[in-house]
């Protein structure tokens, strides 16, 4: 990259959204010595996904000291894997700490972003403008609900919502309750509501590999040994991140020996919990653990041996005024039927229109699936850097590490752009083409390749994530490889 000395130039930066990643945005570009930065956030609150999602249940499979900012331990938290509640009152505390709200324009959406005249143009669906040199796109991955596209489903007479728009006010205690998908989120909703309802129905499309995940609370003592010495919270994420570290070994390469170990421990927690014979056949998986998210459950096998809970295998027919018919031309009669059925991971910051360079607008860039280098910039789209962007790491990882890392590596480029070296830096189009070749046919080589479908893989079957070890991700993000950017002045 040719340097272009010129003076140090003030960056107005824009973040979008205000969850996980839009925090660390703010606490992180302040800290850099950023002061004209602007968060805006469709909603009126902080939290991002833990502020949309408020099922029964819910609860974060990632250990919580893991899921954590590294520079604001927690010695509070209550169970290894932390209830949801507790990790969105986790961000609103940091915000507040931080004095994040003062950044924060709240109930904006952002319906546009175009790139002219060496600044970014930014329109909010209200009609706000506002500029930009910078933008951070902190928008989450798993946020455009799924709806199931099925026959009837309007004509539902009870309660009906998706599982990231839960209707706190249906009653739910003594009801017949019905609930589609077996992805993390229903099997966590099962865990929680099979003790409350009357009858509870899970409609299972595909089973689903269960890694047998214990939660036990921290006592007392153990929280007030956290917050009197630090280190020991150091040592309990030193411990889950070499387990984490062995586990994506493990899931980027089908054949190895902690893959075949994970399996194992897999297929024994199917085998030793559920007792009824016909009901293991039902949950018995036909394609290999962790080729879709492996569902980590201290309690599932559990829950759905209740007598209150059924497992229905026939495929949905119809969903009619009182109930689901399935295929086998039973009516299943409920009162209330929640679509666990994930989320359209290829969206990203859309439907919001972006657009780069000349006009290049993103989602025809993007029409075949998401690209971007290292998961973080795309050509064309000069100083627009995203975290957890298209096919970043996946699969049981802290996504508060990857945000860490990825922003660490953002604040290198924007230096760039600070000493004035160059006012517009995006990658080269032929390290973005190489970068991607390599990157889906390493992909092809891991575990989600292995025969499932998921909504880790793009529309041709190419695994949408990180295919390399965490240590190589490590590296990648330690420092850019500008001959990778093209800089402009
Ligand atoms: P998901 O993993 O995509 O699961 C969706 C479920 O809905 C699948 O079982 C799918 O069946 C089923 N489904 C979709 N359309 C259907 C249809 N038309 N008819 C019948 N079944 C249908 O979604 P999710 O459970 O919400 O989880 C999404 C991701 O969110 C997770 O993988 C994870 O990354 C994250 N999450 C994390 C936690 C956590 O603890 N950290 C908790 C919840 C969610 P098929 O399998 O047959 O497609």
């Amino acid at each position: 990259m040719a340097e272009h000395p010129q003076e140090k130039r003030d960056l107005r930066i824009v973040i979008i959204g205000a969850g996980m990643a839009g925090i660390l945005s703010a606490i992180k570009l302040r800290e850099a010595g950023y002061i004209d930065f602007i968060i805006y956030e469709k909603a009126d609150t902080f939290g991002g996904t833990w502020r949309a999602n408020t099922y029964p249940g819910l609860a974060c499979d990632v250990p919580a000291h893991l899921y954590t900012y590294s520079f604001e331990p927690n010695p509070a938290w209550s169970q290894v894997f932390a209830p949801g509640p507790e990790i969105r009152a986790y961000f609103e505390n940091v915000a507040r700490k931080y004095r994040v709200a003062e950044k924060v324009r709240f109930g904006e959406e952002i319906a546009s972003c175009e790139f002219t005249d060496g600044r970014w143009q930014i329109r909010t669906k209200s009609g706000r403008s506002d500029q930009a040199d910078v933008i951070i796109a902190a928008t989450g991955v798993l946020h455009h609900p799924n709806r199931p596209d099925l026959r009837g489903l309007k004509t539902f007479r009870g309660a009906c919502f998706h599982s990231a728009e839960w209707d706190h006010s249906v009653p739910l205690d003594g009801k017949r309750v019905g609930v589609i998908g077996t992805g993390s989120t229903a099997i966590q909703i099962t865990s929680a509501l099979v003790n409350r309802v009357a009858k509870f129905k899970l409609f299972q499309r595909t089973a689903q590999w269960v890694f047998k995940g214990e939660n036990r609370p921290y006592d007392a003592a153990e929280r007030a040994a956290f917050a009197q010495d630090p280190k020991k919270i150091e040592a309990v994420r030193a411990e889950l991140d070499a387990f984490f570290g062995n586990f994506s070994s493990a899931v980027i390469d089908a054949d190895s020996p902690q893959m075949r170990e994970i399996e194992r421990a897999c297929l024994a927690n199917l085998e030793e919990t559920v007792v009824d014979p016909e009901l293991r056949e039902k949950l018995r998986p036909n394609y290999r653990a962790a080729c879709k998210r492996l569902i980590f459950s201290p309690d599932f096998y559990e829950a759905i041996q209740h007598p209150n809970a059924e497992l229905v295998v026939s495929g949905i027919d119809a969903v009619e005024p009182d109930g689901v018919r399935t295929k086998d031309g039973v009516l299943h009669e409920l009162d209330v039927l929640v679509l666990a059925t994930g989320f359209r991971a290829d969206r990203f910051i859309r439907p919001a229109v972006v657009r780069g360079r000349g006009g290049v607008d993103l989602d025809t860039v993007w029409a075949d699936h998401p690209v971007a280098y290292l998961s973080i910039a795309i050509p064309d789209f000069p100083n627009f850097f995203m975290l957890n962007g298209p096919n970043g790491p996946v699969g049981n990882f802290s996504l508060i590490r990857i945000a860490e890392q990825q922003l660490h590596y953002i604040l290198q480029l924007m230096d760039k752009l600070r000493a004035g070296n160059c006012r517009e830096i995006s990658p080269l189009q032929s390290a973005a083409t190489a970068f991607e070749k390599a990157r889906s046919e390493a992909a092809k080589k891991s575990i989600w390749a292995t025969g499932c479908k998921s909504w880790y893989l793009d529309k041709h079957g190419v695994p949408a994530s990180w295919p390399w070890s965490s240590a190589r991700f490590d590296e990648e993000m330690a420092a850019p490889k500008f001959e990778a950017y093209d800089a402009v002045n």
